[in-house]
């Protein structure tokens, strides 16, 4: 079994967690000893939180609601490629600045992300010209 020093990526707190894995999945978690931040200690999510990584129901690919073919707000959910994906979220934020204005779209991201992941993402939102954006931890 090797063991892996990481930040826990639930909220901004930077507890470290050491994360034993074993055949290439994460088997337990235990909050690391001695650290400055958490000196150890793990809230639930920290400690109990990453069974997600091997859940075979996690979300790997891009999905979107089609009906024959075309997006369809009454489609099913259908698998597509990353390109096809990130074409339809292009066309449909520049359809909605050019039929609008840019206040009338918003960026919601992640606390989850990096610090850097989410200095990119409302600085794209920020160029797209709205100041629209927030993340999950306000919620
Ligand atoms: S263990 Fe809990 S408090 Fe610490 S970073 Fe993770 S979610 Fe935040």
């Amino acid at each position: 079994m090797e063991k892996f020093q990481t930040v826990c990526p639930y909220c901004g707190t930077g507890c470290n967690v050491d994360i034993f894995v074993e055949n290439n999945k994460i088997v337990k978690a235990e909050p690391t000893k001695d650290h400055p931040v958490n000196d150890g200690e793990l809230c639930l999510k920290g400690m109990y939180g990453w069974e997600y990584v091997h859940s075979p129901r996690r979300l790997t690919k891009p999905l979107l609601r089609k009906k024959d073919g075309v997006f369809s707000k009454e489609g099913k959910l259908e698998e597509v490629s990353w390109d096809e994906a990130y074409k339809f979220a292009a066309e449909r934020i520049q359809s909605t600045v050019d039929k609008y204005n840019p206040s009338h779209i918003m960026g919601f991201s992640s606390a989850r992300c990096l610090n850097e992941d989410n200095y990119v993402f409302q600085k794209f939102f920020r160029a797209l010209g709205t100041n629209n954006v927030d993340h999950c931890a306000r919620l």
